[in-house]
């Protein structure tokens, strides 16, 4: 990645979130003096931003590629001509992981938060109320040594409950 570092990331690393830190980080470090790279860098980002945050679309795609080859051949010097790599490597080689997010809204690391859906399989919970006593917005009810009810409705996707849960009863997807 960049400059020539090995990074070593497991399935839990969301490819297009990890296209968005780069992305992030060069947009930053644009001098600003080629518009391709001053203002494509920013427009990358918030296509990848959107996309992390569930709102992207299947079009943002061909959007992402079409910029990306424009900053890297109309940008000034090395900087912009390689800021788009990170997204046309994860696009060549994770582009499933870039359909799931804009398709199914899905993240498949269970990385980006906006996109988790947290849930209590009510057969496998005890009742030990260690959730509901974790949930900082009160958004899981029952009592002791009940099944507990999860309204993602309100959940604010903090992970405490799958954290504070001993029995493996909180689920996320
Ligand atoms: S490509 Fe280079 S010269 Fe152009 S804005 Fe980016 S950092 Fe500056
Ligand atoms: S993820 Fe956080 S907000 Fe959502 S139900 Fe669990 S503890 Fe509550
Ligand atoms: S922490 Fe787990 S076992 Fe305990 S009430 Fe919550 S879901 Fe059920």
């Amino acid at each position: 990645m960049g400059s020539g570092g090995m990074i070593v990331l497991d399935d839990s690393s969301c490819m297009v979130d990890l296209a968005r830190y780069f992305l992030s980080f060069t947009a930053n470090e644009s001098c600003g003096k080629c518009a391709p790279c001053r203002l494509g860098t920013q427009r990358l980002l918030e296509i990848l931003t959107r996309i992390t945050e569930g709102n992207g679309t299947e079009a943002d795609l061909q959007t992402l590629e079409e910029f990306a080859a424009s900053v890297k051949s109309a940008s000034l010097c090395g900087l912009g001509q390689t800021a788009p790599n990170p997204i046309l490597t994860t696009l060549r080689y994770y582009r499933d992981e870039y359909v799931a997010h804009v398709r199914d809204k899905k993240c498949p690391a269970k990385s980006c938060r906006a996109l988790l859906k947290y849930s209590i399989d009510a057969d496998t919970c005890k009742g030990c109320t260690l959730c509901a006593k974790a949930c900082p917005v009160q958004t899981i009810t029952g009592g002791p040594k009940k099944p507990h009810v999860l309204d993602y409705t309100r959940c604010i996707r903090c992970g405490s409950c799958l954290d504070a849960c001993q029995f493996g009863a909180v689920h996320v997807e």
